[in-house]
């Protein structure tokens, strides 16, 4: 078989009620189905998301939410991203945009007066430290002349946290929940306005209540991993990775193993080949027996250079066949134990997974 993914929508189910368990009632959920639902399938968990009770989902690009929309998608969704060339589509398909900079923000209100004059939803963003995107406090006196009379529904002001999984930096994280808070109170005063309010992501839920608001916004606990091992253990991975053992060698003493000869065996090994490689999501950095796939129950490492389509792994201690399974990741298996592995963190590893990985929804 070549590599699947099995999406398992009751694990999301589960996840989904642990995250509400965790806020307030009156608080919303905005479940982020950014880069293919962390790169599992977007349509699928954004369709499964609105029937069990998301009140918003959250898009990185619109050409995300278009294709939501196209299968059907009706509760709101966020675009966290935009850019002006997106606008026509944002408008087009009831994207409510992020709108973060002067630019965007002059665009957009060009656009809507071009358009129709017709009132439009959107989010503003406001920079409490992540310094990525966002308007600076210093915008304050621009942004209150700027939205007055113009054709925008402030629906919602946000703010991203920038270390919420990180109790060591507590204080700059207060510091942000500060700064958004007293911005909020000061522009809904002076403006009138009343948006939904919201910085929160999924460690922001679990580490930092003050800082839910109106609205929180979840990915990475959706898809099962709460950044902590304390918290891991409450979330289900939502999927797993498997492939299939195509081929077992021996590799005597002195041979070598794969491109540019990167393994060389210094014992007599056994070897298995896997129908997975870098152009599925398994990147170089994970061979040289810093990575493993789970065969049997036990740790395979990889062996030399990752190939394109396929790896090696040291079956030598491992009773197996060709034509057996290997386990990349799942629920037992997380894919955040095999990102740390290799430095990196669970976002990146099921991020990656590429579109050649077969979904399969259960
Ligand atoms: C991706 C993203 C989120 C979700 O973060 P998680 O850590 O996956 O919960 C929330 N807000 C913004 C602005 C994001 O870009």
């Amino acid at each position: 078989m070549n590599a699947t993914l099995t999406i398992h929508l009751s694990h999301l189910t589960h996840n989904y009620h642990y995250l509400r368990s965790k806020i307030d009632p009156k608080v919303k959920m905005l479940a982020v189905v950014k880069a293919l639902a962390y790169g599992s399938d977007a349509t699928a968990i954004a369709l499964h998301l609105e029937e069990i009770g998301a009140d918003y989902l959250g898009v990185a690009y619109a050409a995300e939410g278009v294709q939501l929309r196209k299968a059907g998608v009706k509760i709101p969704i966020l675009v966290l991203h935009p850019q002006p060339e997106n606008f026509e589509l944002c408008t087009q398909f009831n994207l409510e945009p992020s709108l973060y900079s002067k630019r965007v923000l002059e665009y957009f209100i060009e656009h809507i007066r071009n358009k129709k004059n017709v009132d439009f939803p959107v989010h503003l963003k406001f920079n409490s430290g992540l310094n990525r995107l966002g308007f600076h406090i210093n915008d304050f006196d621009y942004l209150v002349k700027t939205i007055t009379n113009s054709p925008l529904i402030i629906k919602g002001l946000f703010s991203h946290l920038a270390a919420s999984e990180d109790l060591n930096e507590k204080d700059f994280t207060i510091q942000q929940i500060e700064k958004f808070d007293s911005f909020n109170q000061k522009l809904i005063e002076k403006t009138g306005i009343s948006p939904i309010l919201h910085q929160s992501n999924t460690s922001g839920i679990l580490n930092f209540p003050e800082a839910h608001f109106d609205m929180v916004r979840t990915g990475i606990g959706l898809y099962g991993f709460g950044n902590d091992a304390k918290y891991d253990h409450n979330l289900k991975p939502i999927a797993s990775l498997t492939a299939t053992i195509s081929q077992i060698h021996v590799v005597k003493t002195g041979e070598s193993l794969g491109y540019n000869r990167g393994y060389k065996a210094q014992s007599t090994i056994k070897t298995a080949t896997v129908t997975i490689g870098h152009a599925d999501g398994i990147d170089r950095i994970y061979g040289h027996g810093k990575g493993y796939l789970i065969i049997n129950d036990k740790k395979a490492y990889i062996l030399g250079i990752v190939c394109m389509d396929m790896l090696m792994v040291d079956v030598t201690d491992i009773d197996c066949q060709e034509g057996e399974e290997a386990i990349v990741f799942n629920e037992n298996y997380p894919a955040h134990e095999l990102a740390e592995a290799v430095g990196t963190i669970s976002y990146e590893l099921i991020t990656g997974i590429g579109p050649r990985v077969k979904r399969l929804i259960k």
